[in-house]
């Protein structure tokens, strides 16, 4: 690699993060037409945008307003999740995509000289986040392809002073109970940040979806992110958000842009918010898909993770490569996660019901010629 010599070293050092192949790219590169083509690769809403926030969104286009700023705050926003999560609006900070409230944290609480634990397999902004910030990672192995939070707490060390858990995690689908949160946050330090990444909480069963605000009521070091880009159809836009208690927002308002949540963001999430039947309809898709393809999986004898998510991990084992080929090469996009030390495992994002049939036909037909 060449070396910008005035570049931060362990800037130069970050391994780029490698996105889900777009539709059009791969439209291009197989000469494909792009309506054929389905893309299960970046765990998106497969219901597409809300109507509800595409009216907001026409709303907005309509009064002609988006010459001006946003609201810096996004106080209305802000207000409807205040009410959705019975906190207090001070308690919240907006982000464009909860990627970059990740990115808040990283800017507040690491720097050279300070470690960052966080789990193997876990979603890959961590370490980009801890790398950018020239903080050292302190990588816990993973347990059953899962978070180790007692391996996690064991691992902090005098200099840490983050720790990113995702829960559920991508591209594992793992997710590990209240109990074990419970422990887990006993244990850690006031002094030590953690991250409560639930970015796929809505698709949670409600038999294990916890009041997690009670952990940010407890505790003055968690922050709990989430986002509209999965189950609230709007990753197009970016706006994701993290709840905590007020000292903990106010510093990740220092580090925050301005206006780092556009306008036309703001009123689409503000719409979604409210589209209760929307989210039902989003997590029964998920549901049925995710029976579709296990299934499929189970009579292909493919081994995959329980997932807790709106995507699946199923091992392909040395040929995931080819697969992953094969697929393309009948216009379907899924997701290699060699990059996240599993070459031999693909992420399948679950889709609407012909999309999955598409996957699960091309999947067949590749493996019985591989
Ligand atoms: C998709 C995802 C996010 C962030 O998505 P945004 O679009 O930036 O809100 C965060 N965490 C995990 C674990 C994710 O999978």
């Amino acid at each position: 690699m060449q070396m910008l010599g005035g570049a931060l070293p362990y800037v130069q050092e970050i391994a780029p993060y490698q996105a889900g192949k777009p539709i059009d790219t791969l439209a291009r590169e197989m000469g494909l037409d792009p309506r054929r083509i389905v893309k299960l690769a970046s765990n998106e809403n497969p219901l597409g945008m809300p109507a509800s926030a595409r009216a907001a969104v026409q709303a907005l286009l309509d009064e002609n307003e988006l010459a001006r700023y946003p609201d810096s705050h996004g106080f209305e926003l802000r207000a409807g999740l205040a009410q959705h999560l019975d906190v207090p609006p001070e308690w919240l900070v907006l982000g464009n995509g909860s990627n970059d409230v990740l990115e808040l944290a990283a800017a507040a609480y690491l720097a050279p000289g300070r470690s960052c634990v966080y789990s193997q397999f876990a979603f890959a902004v961590y370490p980009l986040a801890t790398q950018a910030r020239g903080a050292r990672a302190l990588v816990v192995p993973a347990k059953d392809h899962g978070h180790d939070l007692e391996a996690m707490a064991a691992a902090i060390e005098g200099d840490t002073t983050l720790i990113y858990v995702a829960n559920p995690n991508n591209p594992t689908g793992t997710y590990v109970d209240q109990d074990a949160v419970d422990a887990f946050l006993a244990r850690v330090p006031q002094r030590v940040a953690v991250v409560l990444d639930e970015a796929y909480f809505e698709y949670l069963p409600a038999q294990r979806r916890v009041d997690t605000m009670a952990w940010v009521r407890r505790y003055p070091n968690v922050l709990v992110t989430r986002t509209f880009s999965k189950a609230y159809g709007l990753a197009g836009l970016r706006v994701g958000y993290g709840v905590a208690q007020p000292a903990m927002i106010h510093m990740l308002d220092r580090v925050r842009q301005p206006f780092n949540v556009n306008a036309v963001a703001l009123a689409a999430a503000t719409a979604a918010l409210g589209d209760a039947a929307f989210i039902a309809d989003s997590v029964r898709v998920n549901a049925f898909g995710m029976a579709q393809l296990t299934a499929a999986f189970d009579r292909l004898s493919l081994r995959y993770l329980p997932s807790a998510g709106n995507f699946l991990l199923v091992h392909l084992g040395p040929r995931a490569q080819a697969v992953n080929q094969g697929l393309l090469a009948r216009g379907v996009i899924v997701r290699p996660v060699g990059n996240y030390g599993l070459p031999e495992w693909l992420r399948i994002s679950i889709g609407l019901e012909r999309e999955n049939a598409r996957c699960i036909e091309a999947l067949e037909e590749v493996l019985k010629v591989l």
